[in-house]
């Protein structure tokens, strides 16, 4: 006998463990992006580190892009802690989840769709190229697709978006050739920028030990100009 309790608790969690959930509009990732994200996810690369790299340069990117408009017009900041131009990383050890949010420009619902799958970069079609010459995946960056290094520590990666001129979304992919978007209606407004949560692969759970994290972020952070907030939760 099972209560209706345990019923929707079930089916919560078999949305955010099995499939993508099902009430979202679906995609498919450009053929290229498609290639490059299982070479990814596939990938025996031993420096996975450079994943946080990427993350950290993209959220870096948003937030210069914000202050960027800031300067003209104040106003775009807002007034919560989204008025504030950070960086912070949480660990949920239990979870083996990691997130990355700040509070940069944000994506609308069309950037979500078209930024993270849908547009053909001539950097994609290069880096693969580069791939098959056994070229090194560090470079990711360079190639304009270090987003999708993320799938080096990932299996499934949600990301929660706020852009001043849309509502929140929430684009989430498995690296199986789809993504799907939904506006968000079951998080806590982020007011505006953008949560990556990484959900860790069996294999990378060494991102999911603090010291580990520490010594990334120490690394990573040199050349960034916001601060990095670090909170990992209890054991
Ligand atoms: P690049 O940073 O070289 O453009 P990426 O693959 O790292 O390539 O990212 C792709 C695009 O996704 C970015 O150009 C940006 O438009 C969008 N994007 C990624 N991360 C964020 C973020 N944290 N905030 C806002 N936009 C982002
Ligand atoms: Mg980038």
């Amino acid at each position: 006998l099972t209560t209706d309790a345990e019923v929707v608790k079930r089916e919560t969690e078999s949305i955010s463990v099995k499939s993508l959930r099902n009430n979202a509009e679906k995609f498919e990732f450009q053929a290229e992006v498609s290639r490059l994200m299982d070479i990814i996810i596939n990938s025996l690369y031993s420096n996975k580190d450079i994943f946080l790299r990427e993350l950290i340069s993209n959220a870096s990117d948003a937030l210069d892009k914000i202050r960027f408009l800031s300067l003209t017009d104040k106003s775009v900041l807002g007034e919560g802690d989204e008025s504030k131009l950070d960086i912070h990383i949480k660990l949920d050890k239990e979870k083996k989840i990691l997130t990355i949010r700040d509070t940069g420009i944000g994506m609308t619902k069309e950037d979500l769709i078209k930024n993270l799958g849908t547009i053909a970069k001539s950097g994609t079609s290069a880096f693969l190229e580069q791939m098959q010459k056994g070229g090194d995946l560090n470079l990711i960056g360079q190639f304009g697709v270090g987003f999708y290094s993320v799938y080096l520590v990932a299996d499934y990666v949600e990301v929660v978006s706020k852009h001043n001129d849309d509502k929140q979304y929430i684009w989430e992919s498995k690296a199986d050739g789809n993504f799907a978007v939904i506006e968000d209606t079951e998080n806590e407004p982020l007011g505006r920028g953008t949560e990556i949560r990484i959900h860790l692969k069996e294999e990378a759970s060494e991102y999911a030990q603090e010291d580990k994290l520490r010594e990334l972020v120490k690394k990573y952070s040199e050349f960034i100009n916001f601060p990095i907030y670090l909170w990992s939760s209890k054991e």
